[in-house]
């Protein structure tokens, strides 16, 4: 059974249950007739008994005068048709009998002192016999009814060949019901296994025909189509991911390349040489470590489960704590903070990932400072859409970003003036980051910008309440 197709396994069980179902009832049908009838049979046998037992009491003299005739003449009316009503003396010898379409002989005679019933086969028929005694003053003797009960085993032989008919048709149906029903029923997962097969062969854009029924097996496909879905995203984010990541590779290999092959041709002779291109060397050695380093960030942003309840932290500490550092870092520029609003308020993410986010915000505003060397670190509890909600707020007062940067500044490896941008030693990855670290741990980032006037970026986290995230 475990080699057998679904198909034919539901097509069998199906059958099989169908069989025992219908044979069985056959069976109990069959048995509660044939008990119905033979007692029926009897009872009607042994009225007759009992009319001929009362009748000859009646007339008593009739066989002392052993007149056979009169008494076949009496017995007569009594009978009908396959059977026989025989009287016997106390030795079992025959005196009189009537018989209607039923052999006497088929049933051999028996002197009885005790009223007695049975079944017997006879000429290949059922044969119900009673015998009764009979005393009438002196005579004593036997009274016998045999009946054949011939009619009813032909009904009984139709009814089994029927019944054998019966199953035949049911099981022939109930196979090829069995088969089509599952078959019905196997069809989607077939289509299913078909598309898998042409995934396979073709790609991830192939889908199943979408569903709109409301069963389980259509649910299956739907979600299918959507896990789909989400592969096919996933696998074209990854492979997006690796040709930006090359390419944005590509270019400080290609650059060291140039000036280690111009230190093996003149670096040797030229001093000046030898001194340029080592310190463009360990510049672009310095952005490909970045590189690599915000890389396995930006992986592990995207990959890493938050973890809300470990990390409920007081963000105007962290950040208190992260100005101190960026004062020391940025030593000619000037930090502003007010954090009063989110001074006894809780947010769920790890401070290290709070500090990743703004630092890579304050190298922001000031790698795209222009002569306003200050930022300003805002914190406020949101009102509106974003009520409930601690915003982290950084502004500077730098280049801003134009209407053509502003919808590609959140891609990775994404930079406004490339050149420029490149100077500056950033990568594209800083605000790619961020917003991935925010959207982790369940806030979302919003910039606004002015051209030369200046950038805002927000952030946006839920208030962590113990036992929840949200209130
Ligand atoms: P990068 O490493 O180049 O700074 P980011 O992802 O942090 O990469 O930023 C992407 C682009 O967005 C930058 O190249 C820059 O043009 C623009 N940008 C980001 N922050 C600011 C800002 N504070 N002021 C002006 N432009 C900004």
């Amino acid at each position: 059974m475990t080699s057998l197709s679904i198909r034919w396994k539901l097509t069998l069980s199906s059958a099989l249950l169908l069989f025992v179902l219908f044979a069985g009832f056959n069976a109990v049908q069959y048995i509660l007739f044939d008990r119905f009838i033979i007692r029926e049979e009897k009872s009607s046998m042994e009225k007759t008994m009992n009319d001929v037992l009362n009748y000859l009491l009646e007339r008593e003299t009739l066989l002392y005068e052993n007149d056979i005739f009169a008494v076949r003449n009496m017995l007569r009316p009594f009978n009908q048709p396959h059977q026989f009503i025989r009287i016997l003396d106390r030795n079992g010898e025959r005196l009189a009998a009537v018989s209607d379409q039923f052999p006497e002989q088929l049933v051999s005679s028996a002197a009885v002192t005790l009223a007695e019933s049975e079944q017997i086969a006879a000429d290949g028929h059922t044969v119900l016999v009673l015998r009764s005694p009979l005393t009438i003053r002196e005579f004593t003797g036997t009274i016998e009814i045999a009946r054949s009960l011939e009619a009813f085993d032909r009904i009984y032989k139709a009814h089994f060949s029927l019944m054998i008919v019966s199953i035949l048709i049911a099981l022939a149906l109930s196979v090829a019901g069995g088969r089509l029903l599952a078959g019905q029923l196997l069809k989607p997962l077939k289509s299913m296994a078909e598309t898998i097969r042409k995934v396979q062969s073709k790609g991830l854009h192939e889908r199943m025909k979408p569903q709109h029924k409301r069963d389980e097996i259509s649910a299956l496909m739907n979600l299918f189509n959507q896990m789909m879905d989400e592969v096919e995203e996933s696998f074209y984010r990854q492979k997006q991911f690796v040709e930006d990541a090359s390419h944005e590779l590509r270019t400080p290999i290609a650059i060291l390349q140039g000036h280690l092959s111009m230190l093996q041709r003149w670096g040797k002779h030229r001093p000046e040489v030898l001194e340029e291109s080592l310190n463009a060397a360990v510049e672009e050695l310095e952005r490909l470590n970045m590189l690599a380093k915000e890389l396995l960030v930006l992986t592990q942003a995207e990959h890493e489960d938050p973890v809300h309840h470990e990390a409920a932290i007081d963000p105007a500490a962290e950040i208190d704590t992260l100005l101190k550092k960026a004062k020391m870092i940025y030593p000619q520029f000037q930090f502003e903070s007010e954090l009063g609003a989110i001074e006894s308020v809780r947010i769920a993410i790890p401070p290290r990932y709070l500090h990743q986010i703004l630092l890579i915000l304050l190298d922001n505003a000031v790698k795209y400072s222009t002569t306003d060397q200050s930022v300003r670190i805002h914190g406020y509890i949101g009102k509106g859409a974003s009520a409930g909600d601690a915003v982290i707020e950084v502004r500077d007062r730098g280049t801003g970003i134009s209407r053509e940067d502003m919808p590609h500044v959140l891609k990775r490896f994404y930079r406004s003036d490339k050149s420029r941008s490149r100077q500056q030693g950033g990568t594209g990855l800083g605000l790619a980051i961020a917003e991935r670290l925010v959207g982790r741990y369940g806030g979302r980032m919003e910039i606004s910008s002015e051209e030369l006037a200046g950038t805002a970026v927000r952030l946006y986290f839920p208030l962590y309440h113990d036992g929840s995230e949200r209130g």
